[in-house]
């Protein structure tokens, strides 16, 4: 369709292991919308990152086609694929993979400029660099750091920079905010989100975690076992999921154990922790006694035995 930006069909995985073939992403279908953002969710192993690094073409598929704004991109030799690989960016969940540590910020950052924009004079790029990195929330303090130097979140936004200083169309983004604590991760999402609408991005957004997916995507494709087994709109995923995989996931996402069975209900007695049904951390307490609010902080309560934390 003419909305979309990137089309694949019919595309599979297969990885040598020792004497045996695995596959790793079984004949898959995907459209990615101009604009939107894709979510793709599923445990570790479900063959989330085999399908990113093909679309990137960190690899290669074995089948089927990959159709970028219109041209059948997977059947492009090496260096006919360059004039696409800017317009196509990765973040990766350890940006010490995609930033080598021995090089500044600003180095790294004029070098990609130096390589996909040669006529660039060096006062322009250095222009460049620095409006990319204040795009990031970064000032020009940091031109002259190393990514060791920084904080795991900033070195996620330089990370981030790298990714859109060549104005690419779709940034793939595999797992990006998955090794950040709680409170950077959210920053960096809503980053991401800022970008997206102020350059109209195209966004694949990856993650094992529904929640932050659900959190960032219009759409999400929920897959495991090298297959997408849902995909729709996010709140028709959230709301009415139709796949127990999904459901399991969700639950996962939540926190939430599988609700209990009857059996189980019924040694459950008269008082008790009205979330013990759903809860994955209960023990047996929590059958028996009803918890009551308790300081486990100064100005913060919790009605748990057994808090979060602890
Ligand atoms: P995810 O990103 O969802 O965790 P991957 O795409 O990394 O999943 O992996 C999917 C499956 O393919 C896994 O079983 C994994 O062990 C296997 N796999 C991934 N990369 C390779 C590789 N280079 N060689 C062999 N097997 C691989
Ligand atoms: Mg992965």
């Amino acid at each position: 369709m003419e909305n979309d930006l990137l089309v694949l069909k019919g595309v599979k995985k297969t990885y040598k292991q020792k004497k045996d073939r695995i596959t790793a992403l079984k004949s898959t279908d995907l459209e990615i919308k101009k604009g939107e953002v894709l979510g793709l969710v599923g445990e570790s192993g479900s063959g989330k990152s085999t399908l990113a690094n093909i679309i990137v073409r960190l690899i290669k598929s074995d089948d089927g086609t990959i159709v970028f704004k219109g041209e059948d991109i997977s059947t492009l030799k090496d260096h006919e694929f360059r004039r696409y690989r800017r317009d196509i960016q990765m973040v990766f969940q350890d940006p010490y993979s995609s930033l080598n540590p021995k090089k500044t910020i600003r180095y790294l950052l004029e070098e990609c400029l130096k390589i996909h924009e040669k006529d660039m004079g060096a006062q322009k790029r250095l222009e460049v660099v620095k409006e990319s990195l204040e795009e990031v929330g970064l000032d020009s303090s940091y031109l002259e750091r190393y990514p060791k130097s920084l904080s795991g979140g900033q070195r996620q936004r330089v990370a981030i920079a790298l990714a859109l200083i060549l104005r690419p169309s779709l940034i793939v983004l595999d797992e990006a905010v998955s090794a950040l604590d709680v409170s950077v991760e959210a920053q960096i999402l809503n980053l991401l989100l800022d970008l997206r609408e102020k350059h109209g991005l195209t966004y694949l957004f990856i993650s094992h975690d529904l929640a932050v997916v659900s959190y960032v995507s219009d759409r999400i494709a929920v897959m495991y076992k090298g297959s997408i087994v849902e995909i729709a709109k996010a709140d028709d995923v959230i709301s009415s999921m139709a796949h127990p995989y999904t459901k399991a996931l969700f639950e996962a996402s939540e926190n939430m154990a599988p609700l209990i069975d009857n059996k189980e209900k019924k040694e459950i007695s008269s008082s008790h922790c009205s979330f013990c049904s759903r809860c994955k951390y209960r023990k047996e307490r929590c059958f028996k006694e009803e918890p009551t609010l308790i300081e486990i902080k100064e100005g913060h309560s919790v009605a748990c035995f057994y808090p979060l934390g602890e």
